[in-house]
């Protein structure tokens, strides 16, 4: 490990930076050169309560919950310009951070505008009953380290619109970007303690704010392992739990497709940000009478994938997060050439002396009971799946315990709709693989978690329901 100028940065909390009480530090490492980029407090139980204290001092008594829509509105907009005025610092941080290459960070700056209403029941009496909409309260946002700005914002902005306050944690490895852009909420007129940023550990930082009793709801993005604990431990205090958790997403491929937009299709559905994408492609099921041909022409066009230092930009891949996910992703290269044939790849690249760089690897004639076709790797591995019909597509692809996202190749609308409507997954694209809007909703069935991001449908998520019932009949009761 190797330590340059690493800059040493500061927690947000109750609108004022905000360095550990222990004066313990975490390293942050740039994943190409596995340099020391910078350094981040380690938060202790005392500095995750503050931050809790503040934003339910925010949400109690300051009155963030009762500004109107449109002025959270304005507050917003007003983030949304500064990132975009901020993009291409923020993209270059990003990748630096991450090792997402350049021209990937660069699509991942975001938005969101609120549109909140309530309802009027049709409730048969002389009553007029209303259902508002009114914020939950506290918010406590726990995030990964794949795509770490557009995370942070699809969990504040949808929880500032409702008029919820926030803690977020971003994960330890890429804390970066989610800092920078605390440092500019305090002049784009957030209030002190409606978002506060902590970092350090998921186990004890992250923990601490799921069963803290001032948090009403945590907003989760993370693996189904650690999903799993959430749930659990926020049952103690009743919480709302919302899950993203990870996938093992069927792109499946039939005979009539498309050739070339499908070649290109399964590759950018598994190796796009290194594989690290809980929506990758990464079971690709191709029906048996285009099997062989689909293989070759898949493995030769990988060839030309080019991994490299993130901020070039002729990059199409970099290297993976961290020493730990490299080190995960190889040991399932490693498992998958005793379960399968590797088309290409299969190790780590001989040309890369630092960095955490693993190849872009093809297995096929993979059985899906092989463990690398039932376990989330989170790299840029894919395991290739013959089918023999449609009926076979459809097993196969619903015979995962995951059902974040799949995807349906094929020129017959009829066949494709029909794929839709049975595959059991929260997104299904038809003739492509991977694009997102913050306008429709983004969420899993099955153990990909529950509870949906983005549109109206992620701002739901931090909005209670209040009936009113108002007595139109001048009468007494008359009950006694
Ligand atoms: P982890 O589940 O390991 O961590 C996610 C976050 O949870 C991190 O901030 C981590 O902190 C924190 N955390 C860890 N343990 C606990 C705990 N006991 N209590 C509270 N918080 C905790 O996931 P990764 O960061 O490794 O991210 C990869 C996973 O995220 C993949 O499974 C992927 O599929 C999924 N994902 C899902 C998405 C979706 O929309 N469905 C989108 C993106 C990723 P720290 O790491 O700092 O210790």
């Amino acid at each position: 490990m190797t330590v340059t100028q690493s800059t040493p940065e500061a927690m947000f909390i109750d609108g004022k930076a905000i360095e550990g009480a222990s004066g313990k530090r975490i390293p942050v490492f740039d994943p190409s050169t596995e340099e020391v980029i910078a350094e981040i407090p380690d938060a202790s139980a005392s500095e995750i309560d503050r931050a809790i204290a503040a934003a339910r001092r925010a949400f109690d008594h300051d009155g963030w919950p009762q500004t109107t829509a449109q002025e959270r509105g304005r507050i917003l907009f007003r983030i949304a310009e500064k990132l975009r005025a901020e993009a291409p610092q923020l993209a270059e941080l990003e990748s630096r951070n991450s090792g997402k290459p350049i021209v990937e960070a660069e699509y991942d700056v975001a938005d969101a505008a609120t549109k909140i209403s309530g309802t009027v029941n049709p409730v048969p009496d002389n009553a007029l009953s209303l259902s508002l909409k009114e914020p939950v309260g506290v918010a406590g946002q726990i995030i990964p380290w794949n795509y770490p700005l557009l995370m942070a914002a699809w969990k504040l902005a949808p929880a500032l619109a409702a008029g919820c306050t926030c803690v977020l944690k971003p994960a330890e490895q890429t804390p970066l970007t989610a800092l920078r852009l605390a440092g500019w909420l305090n002049e784009l007129g957030v209030p002190p303690g409606v978002v506060n940023i902590v970092t350090g550990f998921g186990e004890t930082g992250g923990a601490r704010m799921v069963e803290h009793p001032h948090v009403d709801k945590i907003a989760f993005t993370g693996s189904a392992a650690v999903g799993k604990l959430i749930m659990k431990s926020a049952a103690d205090t009743l919480k709302r739990v919302t899950l993203e958790l990870g996938g093992k997403s069927p792109n499946i491929f039939f005979a009539d497709a498309d050739f070339e937009a499908a070649i290109d299709g399964a590759l950018f559905g598994v190796f796009i940000n290194q594989g690290e994408v809980c929506s990758a492609g990464s079971r690709v099921l191709v029906e048996r009478s285009i099997y062989p041909k689909f293989v070759e022409a898949m493995t030769e066009k990988a060839r030309n994938i080019k991994l490299g230092a993130p901020l070039d930009r002729e990059t199409k891949m970099g290297p993976l997060v961290s020493r730990e996910q490299c080190d995960r992703v190889c040991k399932y290269q490693q498992i998958g050439r005793s379960e399968a044939k590797v088309a290409i790849g299969g190790g780590q690249p001989a040309a890369f002396k630092r960095g955490y760089y693993v190849e872009p690897t093809i297995f096929y004639d993979v059985d899906n009971s092989a463990r690398i076709a039932r376990e989330e790797i989170f790299g840029p591995v894919a395991t290739v799946i013959p089918f023999e019909d449609e009926r076979d597509a459809l097993k196969i692809a619903n015979d995962t315990p995951f059902g974040l996202a799949a995807a349906v190749w094929s020129r017959d609308i009829y066949k494709a709709l029909r794929m839709v409507k049975a595959i059991r997954a929260g997104i299904v694209w038809v003739n492509h693989m991977q694009p997102t809007y913050v306008e429709a909703p983004w969420g899993g069935y099955k153990q990909s978690g529950f509870g949906r991001e983005l549109g109206i449908h992620g701002i739901d998520e931090y909005l209670e329901t209040k009936q009113v019932h108002i007595n139109l009949n001048e009468q007494p009761i008359g009950w006694y």
